[in-house]
């Protein structure tokens, strides 16, 4: 892997060539956040750019600036094979292994474009020829506003890009609560401030327009499905599809529900099994040193940061959750010592 060599990508983008940003599948505040931002700075400077994301996102991210110019891959594989089949720069955002992008992993392959990687996951892959990854920073959001100052762009930060960073640094980081957050974090919160950002209204739009049934589900989920497991100081909780639909379930509804379960006194560890159609999706998170994405790396297919991983599951909920019980008393060692 390459040392990033802001000169030599600045030559490349010289040549004013035809740029698609992307992200991973189930695209995150972060996902968003980030490639919207980048997007704009784009844009202002008026580069020929687009964003592909491989499939539909939460509707509670929609109202985000430039939402209009996103193209879905699921659902557009003909018109989005064509422009990232014309794209000199593809920039990947908030992912480091082409396998996160799921549907439009072989596409991705298969460009020849120069490929630009910004990152905050453990372990990155190198099929980028640009790698900037710092997996000890909150969100790709961070480094892509350290991303702009570093190549020049700051006169071309508004008030809309502002939006949007701040957004992937407040959905990635628990709205500032968890340890990635560091004094950079808030210092650039700063800045965005000092751009127009109104960021009461950013929280408020993103966590302040629940709908009812989402509630009513969460509250479901807390009081019927949580089951608490003190001998690995460990947290459950699952959602079947007909739970789902019972609580007329959107894309997103489910988003942070994992936390709760982990604001237990004692807790430690906690994991949410919610049934997709093909597959159990699993949401893992931690506190202190435990690494959630060693065991959702080892067991269950996925990776992410030690304290939020991610994973899934081929096969029932029922087999989901056995397999979870199962492989628990291999980490109770160091769940006591996260205690
Ligand atoms: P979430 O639980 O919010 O879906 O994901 C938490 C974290 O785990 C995110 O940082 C995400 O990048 C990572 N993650 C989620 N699902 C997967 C997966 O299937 N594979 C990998 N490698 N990481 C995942
Ligand atoms: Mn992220």
């Amino acid at each position: 892997m390459r040392d990033f060599d802001y000169s030599e990508l600045q030559a490349q983008l010289a040549k004013k060539p035809t740029i698609v940003i992307t992200t991973h599948r189930g695209p995150d505040g972060d996902a968003m956040g980030s490639s919207l931002a980048l997007y704009q700075v784009l844009l202002a400077q008026n580069y020929a750019v687009k964003v592909i994301v491989p499939n539909s996102y939460p509707n509670f991210l929609h109202w985000l600036p430039s939402n209009e110019a996103v193209l879905e891959y699921e659902g557009n594989e003909v018109e989005a094979n064509e422009i990232l089949a014309q794209a000199d720069v593809l920039f990947c955002l908030d992912f480091n292994d082409l396998r996160r992008t799921d549907m439009m992993c072989s596409s991705l392959e298969a460009s020849t474009a120069v490929k630009v990687m910004i990152d905050h996951h453990q372990e990155p892959k190198d099929f980028a020829d640009f790698t900037f990854s710092v997996p000890s920073v909150c969100s790709t959001c961070q480094l892509v506003f350290e991303f702009i100052e570093l190549m020049g762009w700051s006169n071309y930060l508004s008030v809309d890009v502002a939006k949007c960073i701040y957004t992937g640094m407040v959905t990635d980081t628990g709205s500032f609560r968890f340890s990635s957050v560091d004094k950079r974090t808030h210092e650039i919160a700063a800045k965005l401030i000092d751009l127009g950002l109104d960021h009461a209204k950013v929280h408020q739009t993103l966590f302040d327009t629940n709908k009812e049934s989402r509630l009513k589900l969460l509250g479901y989920c807390l009081s019927e499905k949580l089951e608490v497991l003190p001998e690995y100081h460990t947290a459950i909780m699952s959602l079947t599809r007909e739970e789902l639909e019972r609580f007329s379930f959107q894309k997103g509804d489910t988003e942070g529900f994992v936390n709760y379960a982990l604001s237990i006194e004692g807790v430690v560890f906690t994991a949410f099994f919610v049934k997709h159609e093909d597959l159990v999706k699993i949401s893992f998170r931690s506190i202190n040193q435990f690494r959630a994405n060693l065991l959702s790396k080892e067991h269950f297919g996925g990776g992410g940061h030690v304290n939020a991983a991610g994973g899934a599951f081929e096969g029932s909920m029922e087999d989901a959750i056995a397999k979870f019980k199962k492989i628990l008393p291999n980490f109770k060692e160091e769940l006591l010592a996260n205690c």
